[in-house]
């Protein structure tokens, strides 16, 4: 370590090769030590086995100079297969739910007015229209996003009363959503029945008394039990609810409105049984980040008047993206959701995408080892966690440049490019990626590739 620490090269040997003369001297002088600084951690903390080409590390202060009014939040091309990666913004948006947005956020427009009656109006009106026509419910309203949909139900409904959840079911999202958690944050208190992987409905029988005020079903999105398991179905339990006079509420997680797998329940069939459901945006839906609350209109109207729905409230932007979306699917026009158009894709047009960025990566550089191969990709954000997708990547090999070094290159190339390294290959997953991209992947393929060469020749570069 203390090697590669000394072949870190000098601040001023950095700053005499420094191109960038609209730079100020002072901005480039703290990029430079600023961008040894991390590298200089990043060897300590055994992230980084090599020293970057010095062209490289040059290109980072520059770009770390020029960058420091540069937005914090940029275009990234994702190559992991994961379709609804949260660290990568779960689902990215149709076309025209992209342009609503801008409509929304350029003008004035009616969010809480009534055009008709000149006066105050509904801001979510329309939009639960569309909601109750698509899941087949008597209401709808729309939240932040689904824990905010979860904490406002628990908070509206259950009136510090017990909330029945099957042992099986307490979940933990990332990001410190727990349910056992959310629900003493709404006020109501866990009564938890059966076993990890067992729950009958005398389970749930022996457990109704005075103080139960909700059953709460909630879909493991992220996992799976499975073996010798056991669980109550979803009629069962409506009817169990039913003659209580206590809601059955349904935290679906994702909440496809289409099939998607046979484990994944449909938000239509679930809403037949369910007396309030809540599922994400921005998960298998293909939208923005909401909270979407459906079912009966009772209960609905309790949400509304809750103190927590005005603090928690969708914003215009949103509700443009949500209402975008749904028209899609009130049209039938689902492949033009992305995130929907990624999930269900064939693997023959899967194989034909990855034979055309082959071509195109081999054509761009000579150095350039590569082939498609096929992986097993997963949809993401806690979904489908049982569902294999087969799918097909490109695996890149340099001779000459380990595959951690490529892989860093590529994420810290103009339009980072994230990838996945599995059994010390470079993988470009074809799934995730947008045909449009394959250029920008292909010319930075072509710069590793001709500096790569560049330090063989020099003979100044070693693995
Ligand atoms: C993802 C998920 C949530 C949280 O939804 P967000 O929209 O990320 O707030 C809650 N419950 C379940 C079961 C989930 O899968």
């Amino acid at each position: 370590m203390n090697e590669i620490l000394r072949n870190l090269p000098k601040i001023d040997k950095l700053m005499q090769i420094l191109h960038g003369d609209d730079i100020s001297l002072a901005a480039k002088l703290k990029a430079a030590r600023d961008v040894l600084a991390e590298l200089r951690r990043g060897i300590t903390d055994g992230d980084i086995m090599e020293i970057p080409h010095i062209d490289d590390i040059v290109s980072m202060v520059i770009s770390k100079a020029t960058d420091s009014s540069a937005y914090g939040l940029h275009k990234v091309i994702n190559a992991t297969g994961i379709v609804l990666h949260t660290n990568l913004g779960r689902a990215p948006l149709a076309q025209t739910a992209a342009e609503h947005v801008k409509q929304a956020a350029l003008g004035y427009n009616n969010l809480e007015y009534d055009l008709l009656a000149g006066r105050r109006g509904s801001r979510t009106e329309s939009l639960e229209r569309q909601l109750t026509e698509l899941c087949g419910c008597e209401a709808a309203v729309c939240v932040n996003n689904n824990a905010a949909a979860v904490l406002l139900i628990l908070s509206a409904l259950c009136d510090g009363g017990q909330v029945v959840v099957s042992r099986g079911e307490l979940v933990e999202i990332g990001g410190s959503f727990r349910i056992p958690e959310i629900i003493s944050q709404g006020g109501a208190v866990l009564k938890e029945i059966g076993t990890t992987n067992k729950v009958r409905l005398s389970d749930y029988e022996n457990a109704m008394g005075q103080e139960v005020s909700a059953i709460l079903k909630v879909h493991t999105s992220n996992y799976r039990i499975v073996g010798y398991t056991e669980e109550v179905n979803l009629e069962k339990l409506a009817s169990l609810a039913c003659g209580l006079q206590i809601p059955l509420i349904y935290d679906l997680g994702g909440g496809s409105l289409i099939k998607l797998s046979e484990t994944e329940p449909i938000v239509q069939e679930s809403a037949k049984f369910a007396d309030i459901l809540s599922f994400s945006g921005d998960k298998l839906l293909g939208g923005p980040q909401a909270g979407i609350i459906v079912g009966k209109k009772k209960y609905i109207d309790k949400l509304r008047k809750h103190p927590l729905y005005r603090a928690l409230r969708i914003d215009k932007l949103s509700l443009a993206a949500l209402e975008a979306t749904l028209k899609l699917y009130q049209e039938e026009k689902l492949h033009e959701i992305p995130a929907v158009n990624m999930l269900t894709v064939s693997i023959e047009e899967l194989r034909n995408k990855a034979d055309i960025l082959l071509a195109m990566l081999k054509s761009s550089s000579k150095q350039l080892s590569a082939e498609v191969i096929e992986t097993s990709g997963q949809a993401g954000g806690g979904s489908l966690p049982a569902e294999d997708f087969p799918s097909f990547a490109v695996a890149i090999e340099f001779c000459g440049i380990s595959v951690q070094n490529l892989e860093n290159r590529l994420r810290n190339w103009d339009i980072p490019i994230i990838t996945r390294i599995h059994k010390n290959r470079l993988l470009l997953d074809i799934r995730t990626i947008d045909t449009e991209e394959f250029d920008i992947i292909s010319k930075a393929v072509k710069y590793i590739s001709d500096c790569t060469s560049e330090e063989f020749r020099e003979g100044s570069y070693h693995v």
